[in-house]
């Protein structure tokens, strides 16, 4: 349910908002295909009343006498060319309505007054949390120090998927179910309120919830769900170039979330190619020092666990500054050196409003490298899933209000939320480069002992 005429009658604002996102939206295009509808909109409401008119025409003649066989055939196949001329003119507008349906999905949603101009350079650092670790000794990437704690497989997993596949072994899969499960009861605990909440296995949330119309005293709904995640990461692994392609086409997939029974799977895809343009220009040219494309880095499955809130519109802002601060404090309970940035415009994908990308520092890889993110995509996805609520009056009906007229104002479409709670394979790589000793051994971090055991370090096998 895209806001067409909000979208002509705020043109300008539109088309710099596509501008300054990077956006390869078309909104003259998108604007043209809308007039185009509108106008077959009004020829087919004029058709129907001549259709009525000619049906009203035809009784009456009946009532007026008896018949001619002959004028009643015609009758009969004047109302069947209507008919058929209905269904054309139905055809033609379900077709324009496809048409300007994908090209809209390319429109990015508004962004934040707040959020920096610009490409990935200009985000804005809102936050940052430790310093980065000196170490007494030459320190090894996760790479090394797994092979040598025997955490990983990365040979067979390329034997048997391919590249960017892995294998967790031993303590490691000890470490992605305590992440996860720590996460999980994290989350949880923080939320330990009057309100909802509630672990699924499903991507996007969002789904859950397609056309409905929740109640108001229902939000916020807060929802942690665990799942895998794909990821084709076409372009992460290229020249700069293929990663802006890649990019593009991201941006163009990620608008594309469509009010069908299978939007948790497009979501999951736009995700997989959004995610693939996270190898930027910057990163494409550090490769050349340090690569990326062996361990657990960047890779084409993991597990993740998701906060996800849909709530009612002027409290998406406070929510949002909720999850970011809920994913700051698990990093911080981790000991891990990180900043929160503000991201950009150029770096926002078309759902965000506005988004919060968490950096942390990976001593092996000697880089930041992102490990969460928050996006308040306000009411972008609702929208196209078809998620509204309905405002409680703030005053009971009164006495003479119409019977079985709905209480409360007219529908509006809930603002939805998503941050990343733990994405495992970052974390397992921030905890091996940052928490490693000078035999080889790392020190689990405390928040995670007791779902592994009561493990506080891992050793090499001798
Ligand atoms: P996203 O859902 O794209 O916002 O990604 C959420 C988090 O998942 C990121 O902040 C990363 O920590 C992690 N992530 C994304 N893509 C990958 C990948 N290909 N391999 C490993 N982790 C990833």
């Amino acid at each position: 349910s895209i806001d067409f005429k909000w979208i002509r009658d705020n043109r300008d604002a539109v088309s710099d908002n596509i501008r300054s996102r990077n956006s390869a939206a078309n909104l003259d295009l998108v604007l043209e295909l809308y007039d185009q509808y509108l106008a077959l909109q009004k020829v087919r409401r004029w058709q129907e009343v001549e259709r009525l008119r000619a049906e009203r025409n035809a009784v009456a003649n009946k009532m007026k006498g008896k018949l001619d066989p002959s004028v009643r055939q015609a009758l009969v196949e004047e109302g069947k060319n209507l008919k058929e001329a209905l269904i054309g003119l139905e055809e033609d507008l379900v077709e324009l309505t496809d048409k300007l349906q994908l090209e809209a999905q390319s429109i990015p949603n508004a962004t934040h007054p707040d959020v920096p101009v610009g490409g990935e350079e200009s985000s804005v650092v809102r936050k940052e949390v430790g310093s980065q670790r000196s170490f007494n000794f030459t320190i090894k990437d996760h790479l090394h120090l797994g092979k040598e704690l025997d955490l990983f497989d990365f040979d067979a997993a390329a034997e048997v998927s391919g590249s960017k596949f892995y294998y967790l072994k031993n303590e490691a899969v000890l470490l992605e179910m305590a992440l996860v499960n720590w996460a999980i009861s994290e989350v949880y605990s923080i939320e330990n309120s009057d309100q909802c909440l509630i672990g699924t296995a499903e991507i996007p949330v969002g789904g859950i919830h397609m056309d409905s119309i929740l109640l108001e005293s229902s939000l916020p709904l807060k929802y942690v769900a665990y799942s895998h995640c794909f990821r084709t990461e076409a372009g992460a692994a290229g020249a700069a170039t293929s990663a802006a392609k890649s990019r593009a086409s991201a941006d163009e997939s990620s608008s594309s979330m469509a009010k069908s029974i299978s939007a948790a799977r497009i979501e999951l895809q736009d995700r997989a190619l959004a995610a693939s343009c996270e190898g930027t220009l910057a990163e494409a040219v550090y490769m050349g020092k340090k690569s990326l494309v062996r361990g657990l880095y960047r890779v084409h499955q993991f597990s993740k666990v998701e906060m996800f809130i849909f709530c009612r519109p002027e409290e998406s802002d406070k929510w949002h500054e909720e999850l970011i601060t809920i994913e700051e404090d698990l990093y911080a309970s981790l000991g891990l050196h990180f900043k929160t940035l503000d991201m950009a415009t150029g770096d926002l994908g078309a759902p965000a409003y506005r988004k919060f990308d968490i950096e942390a520092w990976m001593p092996g890889l000697e880089r930041y490298g992102e490990i969460s993110s928050a996006s308040n995509c306000t009411d972008y996805q609702s929208r196209r899933l078809g998620i509204r609520y309905r405002p409680t009056p703030s005053e009971p009906p009164p006495a003479n209000a119409k019977k079985g007229k709905a209480a409360g104002g007219p529908t509006q479409f809930v603002h939805t939320l998503n941050a990343t709670a733990v994405a495992v394979p970052r974390l397992i790589v921030c905890i091996l480069e940052n928490f490693q000793q000078d035999d080889g051994s790392i020190v689990i971090p405390e928040p995670l002992r007791p779902f592994m055991g009561g493990l506080e370090v891992l050793s090499p096998k001798s």
